[in-house]
């Protein structure tokens, strides 16, 4: 088999941004087969019977297929028209309907698309509306005036999707060590906006990520590998900033493009609210920009500091995740240890003002030794 992925699978053992995959449509069902990943060589079917369909996207121009299979819950992002085509093709009468539903999404998303342009009229103004948008200031306004209220829906909802299919540690020694380690960072952000909510999630995968308005989630298999409390909330205090700064509304804004940011400055939110409330999943997948990563890097470790917690735990904790990876080091993939950002991070260490560090009150060794002892995952 050499044809190129048409789709991206979701599900538990899958990395956070989805893994690749060929998508083959047939009279009963679909095969998904991973040329690559964890899964390189396996193939899965689904009938159409087991199928939920929905339209997903940023553009609503991607099907998005669900099905419970017998490696835990699948969600497929089909993304290529031929794929799309034949799935429409062979699909049985009880998928029309939704079929059809996702197909008026589209044409809608499309609409609202072209109602925007018509409103801004002049080509000049488009033209010089799009030079500007490439320097990023006009993202940076857009995002300005999106009310936390609203970045908090759009969190949340993706939050509990996620966590819907997660085991979640309700609480327990781990938990109340996050909980201790978020409370001394969260107390030293001045003005804050964000009630920031904190979730363990019983999994080995070594990860951690933050979703817009303050929905972060930390998987137990990160902690395993942290050998103190301060490693942890060095990985925490990046987080955290990356809701701070607001950089997943700048990466959905990016995405969604200049119509989108036009929208938001003209203060047209509702045709947005629809383009945005099928985010869900996708705010899962968003990747940070390089600055974006050092900006949290540097504001996470200027934030440990306040909060009198060690910040050369943050360095150590990403230097050593590097040199011992083993392959599901998820946080990784996002987060790659290059020199140069353990050198901007160690000179940014050093020119910092001497601070004697406040220990934790939870003794790490027993809160690893706890998550030792427990199953990890679901069978
Ligand atoms: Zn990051």
């Amino acid at each position: 088999m050499s044809a190129e992925p048409n789709a991206l699978c979701f599900g538990q053992e899958f990395p956070s941004s989805g893994e690749p995959c060929l998508v083959q449509v047939e009279d009963h069902g679909i095969t998904v087969i991973f040329q690559s990943g964890a899964a390189e060589g396996r193939s899965e079917s689904a009938s159409f019977s087991a199928l939920t369909v929905a339209a997903g996207g940023f553009d609503h121009d991607q099907l998005v297929v669900r099905w419970a299979g017998a490696a835990g819950e699948r969600t497929l992002y089909l993304r290529h028209p031929d794929v799309i085509r034949a799935f429409r093709q062979a699909a049985p009468d009880q998928l029309r309907a939704p079929l059809d539903r996702a197909a008026e999404h589209v044409r809608q998303a499309r609409h609202r698309r072209r109602t925007v342009w018509s409103m801004i009229g002049g080509g000049v103004l488009a033209l010089s509306l799009g030079l500007w948008f490439g320097s990023d200031l006009l993202v940076e306004m857009a995002v300005d005036r999106i009310p936390v209220e609203w970045e908090e829906k759009l969190g949340e909802s993706a939050y509990k999707d996620f966590l819907a299919h997660q085991d979640v540690m309700k609480e327990g020694l781990a938990v109340s060590a996050v909980e201790e380690i978020t409370h001394r960072l969260v107390e030293q952000i001045p003005n804050n906006p964000y009630k920031f909510q904190v979730t363990v999630v019983k999994s080995d995968v070594v990860n951690a990520f933050a979703l817009p308005g303050g929905y972060i989630v930390v998987f137990t298999g990160l902690m395993k590998k942290a050998d103190n409390g301060e490693e942890v909330a060095g990985v925490m205090g990046h987080e955290l900033n990356h809701v701070l700064q607001r950089h997943g509304l700048e990466r959905i804004v990016k995405q969604l493009g200049l119509v989108a940011v036009l929208s938001i400055v003209l203060g047209d939110h509702q045709g947005l609210a629809g383009m945005m409330k099928q985010l869900g999943v996708e705010l899962l997948t968003l990747k940070f920009g390089r600055e974006q990563e050092t900006e949290a890097d540097l504001t996470g470790l200027q934030l440990l500091h306040r909060a009198k917690i060690d910040p050369s735990g943050m360095i150590r904790f990403f230097e050593q995740l590097s040199e011992k990876d083993e392959g599901r080091t998820e946080w990784l993939s996002t987060h790659p240890m290059s020199g140069a950002r353990a050198e901007r991070l160690k000179a940014e260490l050093a020119a910092m003002p001497k601070m004697i560090p406040a220990p934790f009150s939870f003794d790490w060794t027993k809160v690893r030794g706890a998550l030792g002892g427990e199953p990890v995952a679901k069978p």
